[in-house]
Parts: structure tokens; sequence; C-alpha cells
């Protein structure tokens, strides 16, 4: 069961790609790690933030569809995603949100850990958590936040259902987590030594409404797996398991495979190899618009149909 390495990324529908950039880039100080198209649908942008070399467990992906519908959170869902803060940084950045003027929920700290909600343009909620188990994040020269600060990649998710069986069973059956604790509805799960990174939450909700996904709305989570002989693997035990697993699909940056879990959150597993500088070397990650192999003679086309970007 060791081939579930924890966390590899989340992926979400968001609002404009320019408000979206502006959001995690400058206030949050991720870097834009690949700035490429949806490989569904090249009409859209596809934007990576992690950090400054776009580890596997840092990576926050957008899908910007700004005329859609708003999504809303409830059951079948992740709800919210949490990120990792050093102990200590919570009045850098309670100050930091009011700075520039973003929607948050007044800090609370409880199970030895201080947190604080907040929500991004399009609605996405989102938390910081500051733990001492903070994994400190691959730096770059021109982070807007000061290092010893900085956001070190995804914490934890916290997922709604219904009811707790099935997804535990998958959880612990299919992808090597172990229930830790329970309190109040709430099931934690953790994978290998567990904390930032290999931790995920579900919450029960028996009578709550059910999401719906739209901008501000988490599309899917990653976890990690090493190679692509372990995603075979793990697709197999899956498959046995009776899951609709789809075909492994190239993403460039990493090979993927999805499935549906039983209360309806779409999971995916995800390669951490070969990584973002496979198209351009550290440097000058996210810098230009990069393409997949199957786009590049219609480049032209591409570049004219998506809206013009400022890079911050
Ligand atoms: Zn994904």
């Amino acid at each position: 069961m060791a081939d579930i390495l924890g966390i590899h990324h989340m992926s979400a529908i968001s609002g404009p790609a320019q408000e979206n950039l502006h959001f995690y880039a400058k206030v949050l100080g991720l870097r834009l790690v690949k700035l490429t198209v949806n490989f569904d649908d090249p009409s859209a942008y596809h934007l990576y933030y992690g950090d400054g070399l776009g580890n596997p467990g840092t990576l926050l992906t957008f899908f910007p569809y700004p005329g859609g519908r708003p999504g809303r959170p409830g059951a079948g869902q992740t709800t919210v995603t949490h990120l990792s803060i050093p102990k200590g940084a919570m009045a850098y950045w309670v100050n930091r949100f009011k700075q520039f003027d973003v929607d948050f929920d007044r800090p609370t700290s409880k199970d030895g850990r201080d947190a604080v909600r907040f929500r991004a343009p399009d609605g996405l909620l989102l938390e910081l958590v500051a733990t001492s188990d903070y994994i400190e994040p691959a730096p770059w020269t021109k982070w807007t936040v000061p290092h010893d600060k900085a956001i070190g990649g995804i914490h934890s998710f916290t997922l709604v259902e219904r009811e707790i069986g099935p997804t535990r069973a998958v959880l612990e059956k299919d992808l090597g987590f172990k229930l830790v604790s329970e309190n109040g509805g709430r099931f934690r799960f953790e994978v290998g030594r567990g904390g930032p990174q290999k931790t995920v939450d579900v919450l029960v909700d028996p009578d709550g409404p059910s999401g719906r996904e739209g901008h501000g709305s988490v599309h899917h989570i990653a976890f990690r797996t090493p190679t692509s002989e372990s995603q075979a693997n793990r697709r197999q035990i899956l498959l046995d398991h009776g899951f609709r697993v789809s075909p492994v699909k190239d993403r460039d940056y990493f090979q993927s495979i999805y499935f549906r879990e039983p209360g309806g959150v779409l999971f995916e597993i995800a390669t951490d190899k070969p990584g973002f500088q496979v198209d351009e070397p550290e440097p000058e990650l996210g810098s230009a618009l990069q393409l997949p192999q199957q786009f590049s003679d219609i480049r032209a086309q591409i570049e004219k149909a998506l809206p013009k970007l400022e890079l911050v």
C-alpha cells in the first residue's frame, strides 16, 4: 500500500484567469509554475500554482470558466482546501488579507492548530492551517511573501459526505489511508506519517444540500503515486474492487487516472514524474504559454482565442 504517497494536487473551476492569477500569485504568493490550456478544451486556460518547483503536494490548478454558473458547496464535494503555513505566521496572513481585501472569517484555534478560513474572489473556500510539522516549500526568487511566512502547499482536504462507510472503505482499502480521529462527525484520515500533504478529513452531513459543480468549486483532488508502474497496480486494484477507472491519461507533467468515490467526489491518482521542467527550465516556469504536442500546429489559433493575460 506504500504506493500512495499523499496529496498531489487540487483542481478547481474558477472565475476569470486574470483575477485568478492576481489572487493566487500576488495575494497568496504562490508561483505560477505552468500556463497551459485545458487538454480537453484548448479554448480555456489551465493555470498551475505551486512552490518554486511545482512539487507534488503543493499544486493548485484552475480551469477558468468565468461565464459558467457558480458552484454550491455540499455533499459529494471537496468543500475546503486547507493550505499549510508555518507556526507563528497567522498574524502576518490576517494582516495581508486585510491589506488585499480578502473575505476571511475570524481565526480559530483548536486541536493544537491555528486556522483561518477565507474565500477566493470566485467563492472557493480555502483555509490556512499553522502547524509545527509544516513542510518548507522550494524557494524561488520572486516570491511576493517572505519565505518564512510562505504557504507550504496543501495541508489537507475536507470532503462532505452523506455517510462515512463507503468513502471510508475507499480511503482505507483502496488508497492506504488510516482513520486517526473522529470528532463531531469529522473523520480524519492520514496516509504514511500523516500531517501536511497526507491528510483527508471527511465531514458527515446526512441531511445537508448536495454540492453543485460550477466556478468556485473543486472539480477533483489528486493523490500521488511514484511511477507509472505503481499507478498501473493501483488501477488494477480499483478495477478488481468494481470501480470504473479511466484509462491512463498523459497530462504532460504527470500521468493520471480518474475514478469517482461512492459519495460522488472525483479522485485522481497522478504520478510524481516527469514534473514541470519537462518543457521549460526552472527559471522560466510559468513564463509563457505551453501547449501539449497535439495542439502545437494550431498554436496561433489557440492564442488568438484565449483572453490576454498579464503575468504578475
Ligand atoms: Zn488533476
